[in-house]
């Protein structure tokens, strides 16, 4: 009885041991199978915000500047790509270009606060090592993104901010500027404007008709930068910097520099960078859950972007939209706002920029 006890504990054993390693080989075949679907794939796409741009409101040479920067951005990145750059790299140097411009709300081109300074957040991530960098609250580095980046590579932390932050950045010798650079009159021109409307506002509170729903944020143009690039070698990578939102008060912290809001990259999944009334990104944790819809519940990329941007952010309350790349060079450029500035380009270089939503 004893032996044929033993001799059915071993059949058990090695049955289960088979059918382990028979999963584990399946496992890895899906893995290698992934990974040479993209090998020498490669693709970038970036944001340079979303929200209420509409073609009447624009004059042909903003639109064409508009045009110019996108597409200078999206080619340096591609180049980068296309030279066997890493798509960390393609998406650090890209963001670069838009933060250098003042068009948009990133780096030179960044919003104020409410005390009229100007308050900057980054955040970059690597799907390959799902490592990751991010700082807010900076008023001094010019190029936040660097800053995300040497966070990333260069400490223990992941998340660092406003003086501290800067005390590192100095330390790695980034590119520090007088706060004054940010300054730019078109800004300053909108934060007084807000704050013209918002003392309207107060007064339509006391009403209690508009309690928490801020109408001027809704009818807003968001400039936030991002970009998220596929690289020759399979990996993927994303990026997002912002000064955040105009008149913005005690130290807010929007969805840019929070990993798994504003920015995501997973080697499994794809690479996202997000724009839009931060608050309701964070709450939707909107660059994860593109991720998770896709690995758990295998949706495409185009799936679960639009779910989330066209179901469940605006159902919260949120506006904005996100760019995308998956592990084999699927493009999202989903926003559920008038326009988004955007603009793709894949392996064989063909180039797409858009403004409004139709493009
Ligand atoms: N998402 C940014 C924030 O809330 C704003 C933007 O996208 O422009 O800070």
């Amino acid at each position: 009885m004893k032996k044929l006890f033993l001799l059915f504990s071993l059949s058990l054993f090695l049955a289960c041991n088979t059918s382990a390693e028979k999963e584990t080989k399946t496992n890895q075949t899906t893995e290698t199978e992934k990974a040479q679907d993209s090998v020498g794939n490669f693709g970038i796409v970036i944001h340079g915000g979303a929200g209420t741009i509409l073609k009447e409101n624009m004059s042909d040479s903003l639109e064409n500047a508009y045009k110019a920067k996108l597409e200078e951005a999206v080619r340096t990145g591609h180049e980068i790509l296309a030279n066997g750059g890493t798509a960390i790299e393609a998406v650090q140097r890209t963001i670069n270009i838009m933060e250098n411009s003042p068009l948009f709300n990133a780096g030179k081109g960044a919003v104020f606060t409410n005390e009229g300074k100007n308050e900057l957040d980054a955040s970059i991530m690597d799907g390959q090592t799902l490592n990751a960098g991010a700082v807010s609250g900076v008023t001094t580095v010019k190029n936040p993104i660097n800053l995300a980046w040497e966070v990333m590579e260069n400490s223990e932390h992941v998340m660092l901010s406003g003086k501290g932050a800067e005390q590192f950045a100095r330390e790695r010798d980034l590119e520090i500027v007088d706060p004054e650079y940010f300054y730019t009159e078109n800004r300053f021109k909108s934060l007084e404007r807000l704050k013209e409307r918002n003392s309207e506002k107060t007064e339509l509170d006391h009403d209690g008709k508009t309690a928490f729903v801020d109408p001027f944020i809704k009818d807003s143009k968001f400039g936030t930068v991002g970009c998220a690039a596929l690289d020759k070698n399979g990996n993927l990578a994303a990026g997002t910097s912002t000064g955040g939102m105009t008149n913005k008060k005690w130290g807010r912290i929007g969805d840019a520099p929070i990993i798994g809001a504003g920015t995501y990259a997973n080697n499994k999944t794809a690479a996202i960078s997000a724009t839009g009334w931060g608050e309701f990104f964070i709450r939707g944790v909107v660059a994860y859950d593109i991720s998770a819809l896709m690995e758990y519940k295998k949706m495409s990329l185009a799936e679960a972007a639009k779910e989330v941007i066209q179901n469940k952010n605006p159902d919260l309350g949120g506006s904005g939209g996100i760019i995308a790349i998956d592990h084999q060079g699927n493009v999202s450029m989903e926003f559920n706002t008038a326009g988004m500035y955007r603009a793709k380009m894949n392996k064989s270089g063909e180039l797409e920029i858009g403004i409004y939503s139709k493009l």
